[in-house]
């Protein structure tokens, strides 16, 4: 099945009687007939579900679309996108470790690996996504375990060369993980491209209402885990928490990564989405590619339009002929790259924040990536943690103003943006 079709039919085919969309199983708990039954799931024996801390049959059901759309052979959901960033990392990476991720990745992401995961003793190194070969085989150390990249960097809009990147993590025998959040797999697939794992907020495009927070994991199958052994214990030996179990060896490159961050860090960790919250992640799945194709085709109008606009002093698109990640976006995303768009307006910070009061349309929110047009201006609020020198670093200028297109009609969106900045003017 094509990518539309899968939106639409992946990961459930009910049969006779059954219900016709994903149900909502909204059970902590499920029954068994004997204990001897339920004992083979606890072992890892038999699938099935036992309590919704580890799995339950809706989220598996939106998971498998998900896994479907990128071409992925399994896939996990958790209760945000950082969930979801943070256990793709931890299921290969702990105490003692390190990590080569892109600068220029979300803040959140950013935060995550450089205060949070340190002080579990994680070590990452930060490279420029554009640096050299040189630069990029430096970073690598002994124990380093995976390489991390943004498909389309938030809110930098920076195209990561995921060939490249892939290929620096094989010639180290670590996988590559790419968070695919803003280009979705209706632009790019990363698998096709060398990726091996990719993780998504599914709260952005995916969800697309603003309705609800989520994340997801997807394991290509490809990598090779038993091949690098001695890199990765957590896969390659048993894990005596669970009854001595070998994941690499019992599940295979298809499902070793996935079960065992089930098994493992769900178990532990238990940062689970709600049944209900998957039902409804679902319901935007539904549409996602007549939705990011209609972004794709309103952000292209709207960057236009204000790269010819005297108002405005930059503008940041993949989409724009002659933007930095213009040849590199045609390269992995021929049909397109997200609605959201970067600009400075001229006069710099203070211009940003003035003409952000007169908007009308657009509403200011933290928010990307859903039905409704937002704006916000990174360095007062997202980054507002960040020093000039990190943002910079992280391709967010001060002055920068954040925009996401969303699928109203784009001359209302364009007029809403004109008459901001005509107002604003000093
Ligand atoms: C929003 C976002 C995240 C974090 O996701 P939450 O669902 O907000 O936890 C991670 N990566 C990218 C690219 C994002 O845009």
């Amino acid at each position: 099945m094509r990518k539309e079709t899968l939106c639409i039919e992946g990961g459930y085919t009910p049969k006779n009687g059954e219900p016709r969309i994903i149900p909502i199983i909204q059970s902590t708990t499920f029954k068994y007939d004997t204990s001897a039954d339920m004992g083979k799931l606890f072992d890892l024996e038999a699938e099935g579900y036992f309590y919704t801390r580890l799995q339950n049959p809706t989220n598996d059901m939106v998971a498998a679309k998900i896994a479907a759309l990128e071409g992925g052979t399994a896939a996990m959901l958790t209760s945000s996108g950082q969930g979801a960033t943070f256990y793709a990392v931890f299921n290969i990476a702990g105490n003692g470790d390190h990590v080569v991720a892109s600068s220029t990745i979300y803040g959140g992401s950013y935060n995550l690996f450089n205060v949070t995961m340190r002080r579990m003793g994680v070590d990452f190194t930060f490279v420029d996504p554009d640096c050299s070969d040189e630069e990029l085989e430096a970073a690598f150390r002994p124990n380093t375990k995976a390489v991390f990249g943004e498909t389309i960097a938030n809110p930098a809009l920076i195209v990561f060369d995921i060939e490249r990147f892939a290929a620096a993590a094989h010639a180290h025998g670590v996988p590559l993980i790419v968070d695919n959040t803003f280009a979705t797999p209706i632009n790019c697939r990363p698998f096709e491209w060398g990726a091996d794992i990719v993780t998504h907020s599914t709260t952005k495009y995916m969800d697309g209402h603003d309705a609800t927070v989520g994340g997801a994991i997807v394991d290509s199958g490809n990598f090779d885990w038993m091949a690098h052994a001695d890199k990765f214990p957590g896969l390659c030996t048993p894990d005596e928490s669970y009854h001595g179990i070998t994941y690499a060896e019992k599940f295979g490159r298809e499902k070793a990564y996935i079960t065992k961050a089930t098994a493992q860090l769900m178990r532990d960790l238990g940062s689970i989405p709600s049944p209900m919250n998957c039902y409804m992640l679902n319901l935007g799945l539904e549409s996602l590619a007549v939705r990011v194709q209609r972004h794709c085709e309103n952000a292209q109008k709207v960057a236009e339009f204000l790269q010819a606009s005297e108002d405005v002093e930059y503008v940041t698109y993949p989409g724009l002929k002659g933007d930095a990640g213009y040849e590199r976006a045609k390269k992995y995303m021929p049909n397109g790259t997200c609605g959201v768009i970067s600009f400075g307006v001229k006069g710099g910070r203070q211009a940003a924040e003035e003409f952000m009061k007169h908007l009308k349309l657009a509403i200011i929110a933290t928010h990307v990536a859903d039905a409704h047009t937002c704006v916000l201006h990174p360095a007062s609020s997202t980054h507002r943690q960040m020093t000039d020198e990190e943002l910079i670093a992280g391709g967010v200028r001060p002055d920068m103003v954040r925009l996401s297109v969303g699928i109203e009609n784009a001359e209302d969106i364009i007029e809403d943006l004109r008459q901001a900045l005509e107002s604003s003017r000093a």
